[in-house]
């Protein structure tokens, strides 16, 4: 079959077949994470959109590099242009040193990415790292005539350069209403327009993060480390751009106009953005009380959850809805997804022990082409997952010795189980079986209820291996004056 991958363009706003610039090369630029803050849902969800982006590819017969950036600088809060990196508040707030806080939140990250079988990128670079290309890519923008200094900081000039290019055309916002509302500027900014943004600030006296450069000593402004590494590790003109539909405006709108101002064109061909997550039908925020972390998701230690949830769970149900459509998690919907996904599992394990016969009585014979088109219809997964599960109903017949499946229809299914459950979608069985499978947890509860009884008789021997072991196995127990408490 021929693949045909038709992906949707963000920045054309329709389908679009993809056409890779340099074929079989593919050039893959996603914005990754803030290093601050525990990796939670909304970090998840890119990262596991664009992991089944470059697996798929590589897939198709792609050679991708996928470059996924880490923000360990610059990225503040709420504006961009103000206020104290979160990095350097916190690194002052503990006395430890910026990049101390860095490694400690990208630890966590790795793991927990390694948990969600997300596969690491081709190139992971750190904003820290790029400063020179960071004030090399000002100098160029100041010298096409699109920046302007003001007090050692560098401001990229909105209004200048929408006179050429048209700022606002990826995320569709209106420059002249943006120009209009944001005219009344007090005097008191060092900015022409409350529009333009910084490429380069001059660092108060009390910022830890800052680096030489020609204007001042300072840090760069947010959005420029992506033009600037993008356009270092993948040229100047390269694929796919991708992020949430939240970093659109001003982020990537941003990258745009940087690009295009220094090197007078546009470097992403195709711009791909993943839809957001709900929790219980609310946006996720600390102040509402619903950010659940991606460890408390695996302990399931949190109000609003009922249970711990397996990495796979979370990893299945991200990929039940198409990157383009909002998620809502709820407990009840984890839990949903949980008994498919062990459902979908069981059958690819039975799948294994099948005898094939003479003849199939069973129809499985067109999964593959069905597969390969849903995924080349703009990644759709959903689709792909519900013709694995007419499959496993297949299975599950053959399975009761209700039917039959003949020796190529079996050598077939079982290839694309393998191709679309483990390396498309990135499904791990080992990890579907633990952590929150039922019988799992009970047999723990039941070693610790021994551990208590043993206890209680004075068996100190007895209780202490238990705990020991099960220490050493990496769970922590906690005595409770009711009992016990564990988590791995
Ligand atoms: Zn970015």
């Amino acid at each position: 079959m021929e693949n045909k991958l038709v992906i949707y363009n963000t920045l054309t706003r329709k389908k679009e077949d993809f056409k890779p610039l340099h074929a079989p090369n593919v050039g893959l630029y996603v914005c990754g994470p803030t290093v601050y803050g525990d990796g939670h849902l909304g970090h998840a969800r890119p990262a596991i959109t664009f992991d089944v982006l470059f697996r798929y590819l590589a897939h198709l017969g792609y050679k991708v590099r996928y470059v996924r950036n880490i923000t360990d600088v610059g990225h503040l809060e709420h504006d961009a242009d103000a206020g104290e990196d979160k990095i350097a508040k916190k690194a002052r707030l503990e006395k430890l040193e910026p990049m101390e806080v860095v490694q400690h939140y990208l630890l966590r990250y790795h793991k927990a990415m390694e948990r969600l079988n997300v596969l690491p990128p081709s190139i992971e670079p750190h904003a820290s790292g790029h400063i020179i290309e960071q004030i090399e890519f000002v100098k160029k923008i100041l010298k096409a005539g699109y920046a302007y200094e003001s007090e050692g900081s560098i401001y990229f000039d909105v209004e200048k350069y929408n006179q050429k290019f048209h700022y606002g055309k990826l995320s569709g916002r209106n420059i002249d209403e943006l120009l209009e509302t944001t005219r009344d500027l007090d005097g008191q900014s060092e900015k022409r327009r409350s529009v333009d943004f910084a490429l380069w600030k001059k660092a108060s006296p009390e910022h830890i993060m800052h680096w030489p450069s020609p204007w001042s000593e300072g840090f760069p402004g947010w959005h420029l480390e992506c033009s600037a590494m993008g356009t270092k590790y993948l040229g100047e003109e390269f694929d796919i751009h991708g992020g949430g539909m939240d970093l659109m405006f001003p982020h990537h709108e941003c990258e745009i106009a940087q690009s295009c101002a220094a090197l007078g064109k546009e470097s992403v061909k195709y711009w791909m953005h993943n839809n957001m997550i709900t929790i219980n039908g609310q946006k996720m925020g600390k102040s509402l009380g619903n950010f659940i972390t991606l460890d408390e998701f695996f302990t399931g230690n949190h109000p609003l959850l009922s249970q711990p949830f397996a990495p796979m769970t979370i990893r299945f149900f991200i990929l039940q809805a198409h990157y383009r459509s909002t998620v809502d998690f709820s407990s009840e919907a984890l839990v949903a997804s949980e008994k498919g996904l062990v459902r979908l599992m069981e059958a690819y394990t039975r799948l294994q022990k099948l005898t094939p016969s003479a003849t199939s009585t069973v129809e499985t014979a067109g999964l593959r082409d069905k597969c390969e088109a849903a995924m080349c219809d703009d990644l759709n997964t959903p689709i792909v997952i519900s013709h694995l599960f007419d499959a496993a109903k297949a299975i599950n017949t053959v399975h009761d010795g209700k039917g039959t499946i003949s020796e190529a229809d079996l050598t077939e299914l079982k290839a694309v189980f393998k191709l679309f459950i483990e390396t498309v979608l990135g499904l791990q069985t080992e990890k579907v079986a633990s952590e929150s499978n039922d019988a799992y947890k009970k047999a723990i509860d039941l070693l610790l209820q021994m551990r208590l009884d043993a206890k209680n008789n004075k068996d100190w021997a007895t209780s202490d291996k238990i705990r020991n072991e099960l220490t050493a196995l990496g769970f922590t127990i906690k005595d409770t004056k009711d009992g016990f408490e564990w988590n791995l």
